[in-house]
């Protein structure tokens, strides 16, 4: 993973080396920082909140969709959830911004068509960019701790499988950064939540045995704390995608407060991070 700011863009973002070896797409992930009318400012806000002024949030997305040579009338966001449901854009999903929202109960999507922008949001719960540069095929998904404990990120694989042939042994798989396991501390219920759904093969729906968790759920000073990064990794790796195909990120949205937007260091939080991914057209 690495920081792009380059003089040309407004909006300065973190790539994947691995998606950075391919000109079939682009794979970014937002942070605080942009340059307003070429001066730095902290304040990034590409989700429209109840509390936010909608001409900066615009702002900030036009900033975006153009710095990656498309428009918002390509741009399609989920409205996430915490579930598991993955929706296939199609052209219907495209057009004017005025009366469309994002797409509602959707926590990942899917796309083959260049120059759309898939876009998802988190302030602690990672981002899970998919790309199958065969069959020139993307997917994108939220994964936090619910999302992750019913293996989102498998069902992003499958629906691609599904809808474009995708060949799991040919993806490029990128987490973007989200809250780190050591900073992921949780009580005993979420924890034992977490394992129950987290045990259940993808597939089958059977149960596997608890040394699975083993790297994933650990007890440090008598509180659970969840590494959300390692549960994605493994459910990745055992829906078919190799290994050395699969970038975890180097950072934590709460040790990186300064640069990342984290609910769990900053409580009510101001905005949030995004996730984008678009094939190029
Ligand atoms: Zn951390």
């Amino acid at each position: 993973m690495k920081w792009i700011d380059l003089p040309q863009n407004s909006v300065p973002y973190l790539a994947f080396d691995i998606m950075e070896k391919n000109v079939g797409v682009v794979a970014a992930f937002t942070t605080k920082r942009y340059y307003r009318d070429g001066k730095p400012d902290d304040f990034y806000q590409p989700l429209l909140r109840p509390e936010s002024d909608p001409e900066e949030v615009a702002s900030c997305v036009q900033l975006l969709v153009s710095q990656f040579g498309t428009d918002r009338e390509h741009l399609v966001s989920s409205a996430q959830k915490h579930m598991a449901n993955i929706h296939l854009v199609d052209a219907g999903d495209l057009g004017p911004i005025e009366g469309r929202t994002q797409l509602e109960a959707i926590d990942g999507l899917v796309t083959d068509i260049p120059g759309v922008m898939l876009r998802t949001f988190g302030a602690d719960c990672p981002s899970v960019y998919l790309y199958d540069p065969v069959r020139k095929a993307i997917g994108l998904c939220h994964s936090g701790r619910k999302g992750t404990q019913l293996h989102i990120a498998a069902k992003l694989l499958k629906t691609m499988q599904k809808s474009f042939g995708t060949d799991p042994g040919d993806v490029l798989a990128a987490v973007s950064p989200g809250i780190c396991g050591d900073c992921y501390e949780v009580g005993d219920e979420v924890a034992e939540d977490f394992a129950a759904d987290y045990r259940k093969d993808p597939l089958t729906g059977s149960l596997r045995c608890q040394s699975i968790l083993s790297d994933i759920l650990s007890k440090k000073t008598g509180r659970y704390h969840i590494d959300l990064f390692a549960a994605i990794f493994h459910t990745l790796r055992d829906a078919g995608i190799p290994e050395t195909n699969i970038e975890l990120p180097c950072m934590c949205t709460k040790c990186r407060c300064d640069l990342l937007y984290s609910f769990r260091a900053e409580g009510r939080i101001s905005n949030e991070n995004c996730a984008i991914l678009m094939l190029r057209s």
